[in-house]
């Protein structure tokens, strides 16, 4: 589809491409690092991220034709699981390259039970594209999704995609991420024709008008003058564009202000400027499915998102809690971050994002969370499943490395003698549990050993065997993350178990502030052992447990204080009698004892158990139980009828909207113990009409009848179970 005037664009590759007006990567001084990006999509389930990611990577010349997700056949869903159920689990790291831009592209989950994914993607990138679909507008998981990445302040450009799916409308979407993001959300394209009419996209910063060739896959598109009757609609949109943006940069304003013609240039300038500094989301269309749109899609991200010099400056302390500032550069002192753990059967996979200095293949390095040195085996950029092998990562860079024994997601890497502790990353806890019984004496000899490195890679998914029942635990943020981890067991590590009845992951607090001591004193013949620790333990607002070593005056010698730190968080971890792990505490360590020959590490450990053992014992356990977010539809004529069932669960209602049609919406929160079973009980209600989403958001001291019921379940289970022994 070619006429006079028109500019083609052709393509198969990234380099190889004629069009013409995104800067192309100057040669000479310019730092390889400004063209660089690293960025994320991220979205509500099935708005088409796998399928955009896809595209991208066709386009860009990374794989020689697309696969489709209904197909089964998508390259970044790589594990089994995700090709069976259609559905992206694990974010996939991905290199490409744009018009000599280089790209790190995360693909990352859109189901909430794996919001620990978008987490820790959130926590290494510069920048995002939040898709939307088009015939939906914001969804509560993009919704979800956008919350966090306003915690993380990354600049984000949108993308409406499936313009061309029954009912799409681009201003319907626009409106609804103004409205219910509450975000500046400026479109830089119009569609031409929507639904099945949607032919093509004008960018209203050029004022062209783009069309894709359908016989090409979309590689070959045109641009030619914006269509006679869309000039008005065009202008007017431009000029609200400029409007956005003018505050951005001087000139533009002057411009705006004049009335004059704001050159292109000018204008993707102040758009970038506005986007890094997150006052302004770009808006942009298309149809991922019907190729058309992605590529401007990427120029766009070339444009307008950061390079990790723009992005967020890189601080972090020293173990002493001094700040520590680093250059995103080669030559400044390591700092990286491992945000991602893969089990491999050639050893442990680690995704690092390197913020400053190198990581090189057969080099030390130190992980200051750990306080560990540890060897970089290979180095790896990623693609999919397939890997490159390089020499080093450079700053900016993300890629992964083998040979790491004790490092986790969210450790820091750095060197020895310039340690610098990165903000690590922050992960829900889970919420549902259930247990999980080995079938045979050989399932139970594997089990413990899958179930670790099934932990390691999966930050949201914790296992813990009882010693009372010896009943083995897994607990996770959801059914569908549980029945993946189970299905995981048997298919990956051929191990058979019986799955118990979910049930809720409850946590712990104490009821009041106390002061406790623990005493390890043993000292009778051979060398003894000493440690005494004395602590404060206070409720706080935050969910975490944090710990505050003010021991002054050497009551406790400095080595043995992270001891201490230890035995508190394991006895914190282990949850007391009911085996539910404590949140919401400020632990404080101010004094001791140490003997000269006696002490030991291992001592100091086992003062610090005892010592918040004896902590909850004088003020008393607070039961606490996770609490979800939920939104629940269903047409009008029903809804007293779902208010009714949600009144009747604990639900405390927030909110009651209209959505589109008949159809309202109800938002609010509830006990995620009142939620088993409740899609039947929805379904019911509605004549198989409504249909709800949740996803956990807080815990909250549970009523009495609650706790009480908990507490006897746990001693019938624990008698039951010594019943079995
Ligand atoms: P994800 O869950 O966000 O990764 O979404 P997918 O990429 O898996 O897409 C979900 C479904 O929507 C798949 O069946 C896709 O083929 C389909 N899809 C993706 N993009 C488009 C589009 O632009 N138009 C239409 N009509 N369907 C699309």
């Amino acid at each position: 589809m070619t006429n006079d005037g028109a500019v083609l664009s052709s393509l198969i590759n990234g380099a190889d491409r004629t069009a013409i007006r995104v800067p192309t990567p100057a040669a000479g001084d310019r730092p390889a690092i400004l063209d660089l990006r690293n960025y994320g999509v991220m979205a509500h389930i099935d708005a088409g991220k796998t399928t955009i990611s896809e595209r991208i990577l066709f386009y860009s010349g990374r794989i020689h034709r697309t696969g489709e997700v209904h197909d089964g056949e998508a390259t970044l869903d790589y594990m089994e699981e995700e090709r069976q159920r259609g559905i992206t689990i694990t974010s996939a790291a991905t290199q490409c390259s744009w018009r000599g831009v280089r790209m790190n592209l995360i693909d990352t989950p859109g189901h909430v039970d794996f919001t620990a994914e978008v987490e820790r993607s959130l926590r290494v990138l510069d920048g995002a594209i939040c898709v939307f679909d088009g015939g939906n507008g914001v969804e509560p998981q993009s919704e979800t999704v956008w919350r966090q990445a306003d915690r993380y302040r990354v600049p984000r450009l949108c993308f409406v995609n499936k313009m061309d799916r029954v009912g799409a409308s681009f201003q319907m979407s626009v409106d609804s991420i103004v409205t219910k993001l509450g975000a500046r959300a400026i479109p830089l394209q119009l569609p031409i024709g929507e639904e099945k009419e949607f032919r093509g996209i004008i960018d209203l910063v050029e004022q062209v008008a783009v069309y894709h060739d359908e016989a090409s896959d979309g590689r070959l598109f045109v641009e030619e003058p914006v269509p006679e009757e869309l000039c008005d609609t065009t202008h007017e949109a431009r000029q609200k564009l400029i409007e956005a943006v003018a505050d951005h940069d001087e000139d533009v304003l002057t411009l705006f202000l004049e009335g004059g013609e704001v050159p292109a240039e000018l204008l993707h300038r102040a758009i970038r400027r506005a986007t890094v500094g997150g006052t302004v989301f770009p808006v942009l269309l298309g149809s991922a499915l019907k190729n058309r749109g992605i590529q401007q899609l990427l120029d766009a991200v070339c444009r307008y998102l950061p390079s990790p010099i723009e992005a967020h400056p890189i601080s972090g302390r020293t173990r002493g809690g001094e700040e520590v500032i680093r250059q995103p550069q080669d030559g400044e002192p390591l700092s990286g971050l491992a945000f991602k753990t893969i089990a491999d059967k050639n050893g442990d996979l680690t995704f690092v994002r390197v913020y400053s200095g190198s990581l090189r293949r057969g080099e030390e390095v130190y992980n200051s969370t750990r306080r560990k040195r540890e060897r970089i085996g290979r180095v790896l950029l990623m693609h999919a499943n397939e890997r490159e092998e390089v020499t080093a990562l450079g700053a900016g860079q993300i890629g992964a490395v083998l040979g790491l024994k004790e490092t986790v997601t969210g450790d820091t890497l750095c060197e020895r003698s310039s340690e610098i502790l990165l903000e690590s990353i922050r992960f829900p806890e889970t919420v549902l549990a259930l247990s999980v019984a080995p079938r045979s004496r050989a399932d139970r000899d594997k089990l413990a050993e899958a179930l670790s490195r099934l932990a390691k890679e999966d930050p949201t998914f914790h296992h813990r065997t009882d010693d009372e029942t010896s009943e083995t635990v897994i607990a996770g943020m959801g059914e569908l993350h549980l029945e993946i981890l189970v299905s995981r067991l048997r298919r990956e590590y051929g191990i058979q178990v019986d799955v118990g009845a979910p049930r809720v992951a409850y946590r712990q607090t104490l009821a009041r502030a106390v002061d406790a001591e623990g005493r390890h004193i043993k000292q009778s013949g051979g060398r003894g052992q000493y440690g005494v620790a004395r602590i404060r333990v206070a409720p706080i607002p935050e969910p975490v447990i944090e710990f505050v070593d003010d021991v002054r005056g050497g009551t406790i010698p400095r080595e043995y204080i992270p001891a201490v730190e230890d035995g508190i968080r394991r006895a914190a971890q282990e949850g007391g009698k009911l085996g539910f792990p404590f949140l919401n505490l400020r632990i404080t360590l101010h004094d001791g004892q140490y003997h000269e020959v006696d002490s030991s590490e291992i001592a100091f450990q086992t003062a610090g158990w005892l010592a918040f053992r004896n902590a909850v014992e004088a003020s008393g356990a607070v039961l606490l139980e996770p609490k979800m977010r939920f939104e629940a539809r269903a047409p009008e004529q029903y809804i007293s009828d779902v208010l009714g069932s949600l009144n009747a669960r604990r639900a405390e209602i927030e909110s009651l909207e209209a959505g589109s049609g008949d159809v309202k919406v109800v938002k609010g929160r509830v006990p995620l113990a009142e939620m088993f079973n409740y899609t039947t009980v929805l379904r019911s209600a509605t004549q198989g009409r409504g249909a709800y989403t949740m996803e956990p958001c807080e815990y909250t001291p549970a009523p009495r009848e609650v706790s009480e019921r908990v507490r006897r379940e746990v001693e019938q289970r624990k008698a039951e179970g010594n019943g079995r022994s």
